[in-house]
């Protein structure tokens, strides 16, 4: 490797650092390294691929100086082409020409590589994703190309790690809907943005009718997978801003940012039809035995008030959802305004 690049390597990991600083999503912040470690190794592109452990799978995450815009939907199975390789061994790979390796496995076009270099991101010996360069040049890459992107891996390994822990603190385990502390979190700076922005702000409250006797009739076990599967139903007919919160038990909070009361109504009636209309099928043992339940929720949802806080508004849906569960259940009411 040229010393000239070498002699960049401080100042490339200060930009990275920046980079990884910033408030930027993981997406424009892996974009942005890979256009520094392109530069810095005079190579052509740079591609960021993040781990799936559990189900060893590599997922395109950000490129720089590929060809192809869809790489974020290319995925590799461990062992699968030099990435899935890398991310199978935790050892990195260099290949002086693409074009007799065997083992390369092209993804679209790849025309334009001929030289790869690909190093593991390795947090505490687990593979969190791959770092691969690559250029059209036979034999461009060195062992010393690869010490260089191996340090420039293990910088933002951590940091990919970081946020995938964040990620987690922020999540109930059993639902995979947000927690109570993320809710703690974001729920003050959405009600000021609401306020400051003059936009509306729902808040939808739901409670599945008469839980207990799922876990009564099919033991807790079940009631576990049918909190999982609700939660599922729910986020799935959310609009992408929405926030879906397991609020308790059996109680799950939606925050509508933008929906005024009419909408955010009409969203969460639409979501009480849809899981009354389908029964959950569920597994009760490993052999394959089923049981088909038939479940129904209610609803308050409430809008925020002119000058209202947060927990007055919360305080409406919860007397808005008493009433749905008073006037018959599998219902949505509507708080009145404040
Ligand atoms: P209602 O229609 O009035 O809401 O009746 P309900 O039976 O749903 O209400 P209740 O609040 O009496 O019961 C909620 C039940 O939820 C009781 C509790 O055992 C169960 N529950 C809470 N958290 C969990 C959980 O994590 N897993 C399981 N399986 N059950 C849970
Ligand atoms: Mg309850
Ligand atoms: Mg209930």
């Amino acid at each position: 490797m040229n010393p000239e690049l070498l002699n960049q390597l401080p100042q490339v990991l200060f930009q990275i650092g920046k980079a990884i600083g910033s408030d930027e999503s993981l997406s424009t912040t892996l974009v942005r390294i890979s256009e520094l470690v392109t530069e810095l190794c005079g190579a052509a592109a740079c591609s960021v691929m993040l781990a799936n452990p559990e189900e060893k799978t590599l997922l395109g995450k950000a490129a720089f100086g590929l060809r192809r815009p869809d790489f974020t939907t290319v995925s590799f199975r461990y062992g699968e082409g030099i990435a899935g390789r890398v991310a199978e061994s935790g050892e990195s790979v260099l290949v002086d020409d693409v074009a007799n390796d065997p083992r390369f496995a092209s993804h679209g076009d790849s025309s334009h590589i001929r030289s790869l270099a690909c190093v593991p991101l390795l947090h505490r010996d687990t593979v969190v994703g791959v770092l691969t360069v690559t250029t059209p040049e036979v034999s461009f890459f060195t062992s010393s190309s690869l010490e260089l992107l191996a340090l420039i891996a293990n910088t933002i390994a951590l940091d990919i790690e970081n946020i995938r822990l964040r990620r987690l603190a922020q999540t109930d385990s059993l639902t995979g809907a947000y927690n109570r502390q993320y809710l703690d979190q974001c729920l003050p700076d959405m009600v000021v943005d609401a306020h400051t922005s003059n936009q509306p702000l729902c808040v939808a409250m739901f409670d599945v009718d008469h839980f207990k006797r799922v876990n009564d009739e099919h033991g807790h076990g079940v009631g576990d997978l049918v909190l999982a599967e609700i939660s599922r139903r729910l986020d799935e007919a959310s609009r992408s801003n929405d926030v879906l919160v397991r609020y308790g038990g059996e109680e799950f909070l939606l925050l509508l940012p933008g929906a005024n009361l009419a909408t955010a109504a009409g969203i969460a009636d639409r979501m009480r039809m849809q899981l009354a209309a389908e029964a959950l099928t569920l597994p009760t043992n490993d052999e394959g035995d089923t049981v088909s339940l038939s479940l129904r929720i209610s609803a308050g949802v409430a809008e925020l008030g002119v000058a209202e806080g947060h927990e007055q508004l919360f305080t409406r849906a919860d007397q808005a959802l008493y009433a749905a569960k008073a006037n018959g259940r599998n219902r949505v009411e509507v708080a009145k305004a404040p």
